[in-house]
């Protein structure tokens, strides 16, 4: 783990944040107190800085299907379920980590192949469309289930046999 200097994204004033190889740290800004968000590559080169965890799957799909704004909705019920519910869980902080670790690398590797977007859009209709409906319903197991078949399948298919 190294400190670095960096443009907090709420202030816009010089903060000092950790950086951890292949992890995403969580670093109040000294100015304004706001979480800063920041990820780095397997180097300690940071590649991400936000003020929310990034949320690199859902983001992707919702890009893919297109419709600005139709998306929103989706990846907001996914982010609150996961700072409220899977960060809460007992192994919570290391499903979190895991999924910053290998969801990046899946990310790159969909953005390889050919249908890119196809594969995107599956994976929405498939897994976050049907997810999102069992937060709504308070079924937060059963989604985190449909998470965990979502994660493994993409392992399978886009990161052990590429
Ligand atoms: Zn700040």
């Amino acid at each position: 783990m190294h400190t670095q200097e960096v443009v907090c994204p709420g202030c816009g004033k010089p903060a000092i944040v950790n950086v951890i190889k292949n992890q995403v740290t969580s670093n109040p800004c000294q100015h304004c107190k706001k979480h800063i968000y920041v990820r780095a590559d397997k180097n300690g080169e940071i590649n991400y800085i936000g003020m929310s965890a990034p949320c690199f799957i859902a983001t992707a799909c919702v890009n893919a299907v297109g419709d600005e704004g139709s998306g929103e909705h989706e990846l907001s019920v996914l982010r609150h379920y996961r700072d409220s519910y899977v960060q809460n869980l007992r192994d919570g902080k290391s499903i979190l980590n895991e999924y910053y670790m290998v969801a990046p690398r899946i990310v790159t590797a969909i953005n390889n192949r050919a249908n890119t977007q196809e594969i995107f859009r599956e994976i929405y209709t498939d897994y976050l469309v049907p997810a999102v409906k069992l937060i709504e319903a308070h079924e937060n197991d059963s989604a985190l289930t449909i998470y965990f078949k979502l994660i493994r399948m993409l392992e399978a298919k886009y990161l052990f046999k590429s």
